[in-house]
């Protein structure tokens, strides 16, 4: 059985996730802010120090697998937090992990991106630019000066798939795999803030898959138990979506 630490294990998504895994036999290391095994701040880079020093020591250097789940959505306190956790947060505590995660002989990791990555910014953009190079202060900064919640969520979400999939290509070479999950709308507790919005409920609730439903946290944790699982031993680099067909109605005209 696997050691694999999961990030954002106290709600929604990660603790669904959580519960897959502890099920199949795996041994948990539970990232959050509270209430977890490790508890740190990921969207500091004191804290994400923290949080992958712990998680070493925790695993003793050898780690099978890193599920990536923590996330701020449209309501977080500032636009700046959107990027250092859903960004920051997910790349600086994995590239943390590498060495461990090579030392397993066939480490894996599931990034939870968002439909939200390919809907609103496929364009070049300062922002995205900036976090892709790994300049947390410029990318804060464009951010905060623009102030919308809504496209920093979804150029966090863009920049987290790129990194993953160029991620992907060094790993896949040392027999090490990576992919993401791009979830549709999905009932947890950041949906249902973002539903009750004042400035973003309204198109939230009204944006709906195809399938006339959102889907629940277990419907992603079944794709990354498939993810993390031997039955996709050859995926690599992937981004699957799991949104009831909302990438689908949404970009109908490109791929
Ligand atoms: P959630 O709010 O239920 O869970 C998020 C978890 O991340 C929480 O436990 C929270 O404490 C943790 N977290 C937040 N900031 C943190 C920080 N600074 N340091 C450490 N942990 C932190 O939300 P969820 O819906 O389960 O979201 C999980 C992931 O799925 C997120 O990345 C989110 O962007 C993504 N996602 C969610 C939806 C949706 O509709 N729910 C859709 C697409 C993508």
């Amino acid at each position: 059985m696997s050691t694999i630490a999961v990030t954002g294990a106290a709600s929604g998504i990660g603790a669904a996730v959580c519960q897959h895994l502890e099920a199949a036999g795996h041994t948990l290391i539970r990232v959050d802010l509270r209430n977890a095994d490790v508890n740190a701040d990921l969207s500091s880079a004191k804290g994400r120090k923290a949080a992958v020093e712990q998680t070493l020591a925790a695993c003793d250097n050898r780690l099978d697998a890193v599920v990536a789940c923590a996330g701020v959505g449209v309501t977080a306190p500032s636009v700046g937090l959107i990027i250092g956790v859903n960004y920051f947060g997910v790349t600086e505590y994995l590239e943390g992990l590498e060495t461990a995660l090579a030392n397993s002989g066939n480490g894996k990791a599931v990034i939870i991106g968002s439909v939200a990555g390919s809907h609103m910014v496929a364009q070049p953009h300062p922002m995205t630019a900036a976090m892709l190079e790994g300049d947390e202060a410029r990318s804060r900064q464009i951010a905060e000066e623009l102030g919308d919640p809504a496209a920093a969520y979804a150029a966090s979400k863009y920049a987290v798939t790129v990194f993953g999939r160029r991620k992907s290509v060094a790993w896949g070479k040392q027999g090490m795999r990576l992919n993401v999950i791009a979830p549709g709308a999905v009932e947890t507790p950041l949906h249902q803030a973002s539903k009750e919005d004042a400035r973003f409920g309204e198109a939230v609730k009204n944006f709906v898959a195809p399938m006339g439903r959102a889907g629940v946290p277990d419907e992603i944790a079944d794709g990354v138990d498939f993810l993390l699982s031997d039955q996709s031993a050859f995926v690599n680099g992937s981004v699957l979506f799991i949104d009831g067909g909302m990438d689908a109605m949404v970009r109908a005209h490109t791929f």
